[in-house]
């Protein structure tokens, strides 16, 4: 397939040409001749995909057909829900209706509305929105919609990650009964689906890289590490020279700072992009990491979401998100058009239940760099090393064998009892002292079993707040006070173990939370 085969314009074939498409790509060769003649589409397919081309190329053309000199009134509306998104549907409009005399427009919130009003009376063709600030400018009678005659909802599911699906709903609602409508999304949950059904009317489904497999052009890398080694893990994977341009994602905006922070001190130029940053912050790191002056960029799941940076060497999944189809949008942002990328994964104990999810999801292992200085040492113990239990041996419900009770007992503190209920006495809890590592050291105990020791301590440390008080005791209820953790004490100068000794302190378990969009 060609894009000559397609029937496109003249004009559009010089600016795809120029642009260096040779050839349409798998959801432009389905989606354009449908939009070409009006009907409703669902795209299932992610960014890198090319898929603002699949619905902005055929767009241009049809609006083409019919241009005022006014460019009034609005006749295509794209909406979108990140600023970075809109900014590059536009300026991919731009670029693809070139030889054309469509007028386009973005607007966005987070800046002044006066020089986005402006454009709109000026007359627009297009308008790529988000939609917070589109409902804010249709209710201050600024933007009419009752003649929009194609309406794309991209990026769906985000939308309703992002909690903008109300909004979305009510821009909707202003639009005529009658138009085409073309829906994106990555992946099609349940409130996606039931929109889909209210807003298309005999839509085609048109899918590419579905949700569950990765891209095959992306090489996958897991390293298993401790919490506290990631710093230095990432420090370690970017020796290699190669990977010139590297998106490291994590799961909030503190810990972006923070890698960034710590990528600064170990000498590596780094920025951060996140919902925290103004517009010109995003813009500068954005324009840093494109020009090459920085090498690594850090984000969020959101403020990350359509950053288009073709040239990316290498994703960085500096903490797994716990929702798996994140993943896949993650990673899909390197390997795109055809390159190949490497996705590189951190793992430390707490997200193996999401690794796990991931695996599931993709129906793939993802291979184990097993060989690197930041190996994960908390239950990761090499069942061979262990010794073999004088007593019946103790399973652990995740199958990790854990050493026999006799060895683990006497290394357990009597601390957590004793400490627990004088403390809810006293309304105060004092914290339950760690096992006494050099005490460990000294008994020669093996890693794994003192790892048993380190799991059975945390275990054993109740949650006073949950603690009714004694029969006869004078406190009234119990005081919601935090739950003590074990003070963090580095044991050895043998790197690896601070980390595990942070996953200690951290205190958390690899449980599956209740699952929530990771707010960028
Ligand atoms: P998108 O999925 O729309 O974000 O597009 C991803 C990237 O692929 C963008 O940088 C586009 O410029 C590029 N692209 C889109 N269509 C093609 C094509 N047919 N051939 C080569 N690159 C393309």
């Amino acid at each position: 397939m060609t894009f000559q085969e397609l029937n496109l314009l003249p004009q559009l074939l010089r600016a795809v040409d120029e642009l260096g498409y040779t050839v349409p790509s798998p959801i432009q060769a389905q989606s354009i001749p449908t939009v070409l003649k009006g009907g409703d589409l669902i795209g299932c397919a992610q960014t890198g995909t090319g898929k603002t081309a699949a619905f902005a190329i055929p767009i241009l053309q049809r609006l083409n057909s019919r241009v005022g000199k006014s460019h009034k009134p609005i006749r295509a509306l794209v909406l979108t829900p990140t600023r970075e998104l809109a900014l590059q549907i536009k300026e991919s409009f731009d670029q693809y209706g070139k030889y054309l005399r469509i007028q386009n427009t973005v607007i966005f919130g987070g800046v002044g509305q006066a020089p986005q009003v402006e454009a709109l009376q000026r007359g627009v063709d297009v308008l790529v929105a988000t939609p917070g600030r589109l409902n804010d400018l249709c209710s201050q009678g600024h933007i009419d919609l009752s003649a929009i005659e194609t309406f794309v909802l991209d990026e769906a599911d985000r939308m309703l990650d992002m909690g903008f699906i109300h909004d979305v709903r009510r821009v909707i609602a202003r639009l005529p009964e009658k138009r085409q409508t073309l829906l994106f999304s990555a992946t099609m949950p349940q409130e996606i689906a039931e929109l889909s059904k209210q807003i298309l009317k005999d839509p085609i489904r048109v899918e590419v890289t579905p949700q569950s497999s990765t891209v095959d052009a992306i090489e996958q890398r897991l390293y298993k590490v401790d919490k506290g080694n990631k710093k230095l893990l990432l420090q370690h994977v970017l020796q290699d020279e190669r990977l010139d341009s590297v998106l490291v994602f994590t799961n909030t905006k503190h810990g972006a700072d923070r890698v960034v922070k710590e990528l600064g001190r170990a000498g590596v130029a780094a920025m951060a992009i996140h919902g925290n940053k103004g517009q010109t912050a995003r813009i500068r790191a954005l324009d840093s990491f494109k020009s090459g002056a920085i090498r690594v960029l850090v984000a969020t799941d959101i403020a990350a979401r359509g950053i288009d940076v073709n040239e990316l060497a290498a994703v960085v999944n500096y903490e797994l998100p716990n929702v798996p189809e994140t993943y896949v949008h993650r990673i899909g942002r390197t390997g795109r058009a055809g390159r190949s990328g490497v996705a590189i994964s951190f793992c430390n104990y707490d997200e193996l239940a999401y690794l796990k999810d991931i695996e599931k999801l993709t129906r793939k292992k993802v291979p184990v760099v097993e060989d690197h200085p930041w190996p994960m040492e908390i239950l990761e113990a090499s069942p061979k090393k262990q010794r073999e239990p004088r007593a019946g041996r103790v399973k652990r419900a995740d199958g990790v064998p854990a050493a026999p009770r006799a060895q683990r007992l006497p290394a357990v503190p009597a601390a957590p009892k004793a400490a627990v209920v004088p403390a809810i006495k006293a309304k105060r809890p004092a914290a339950p002292k760690p096992p006494a590592a050099p005490a460990e050291k000294a008994a020669g105990m093996p890693s794994p079993d003192r790892e048993a020791v380190i799991l059975k301590v945390e275990r054993s440390v109740p949650n006073p707040a949950m603690l009714q008080p004694a029969k006869g005791s004078k406190a009234a209820a119990p005081i919601p006070v935090p739950r003590p953790e074990p003070t963090m004490r580095r044991i050895s100068s043998d790197p690896p173990r601070v980390g595990r000794l942070a996953a200690f302190a951290d205190g958390r378990r690899a449980g599956r939370g209740r699952r929530r969009p990771q707010k960028g």
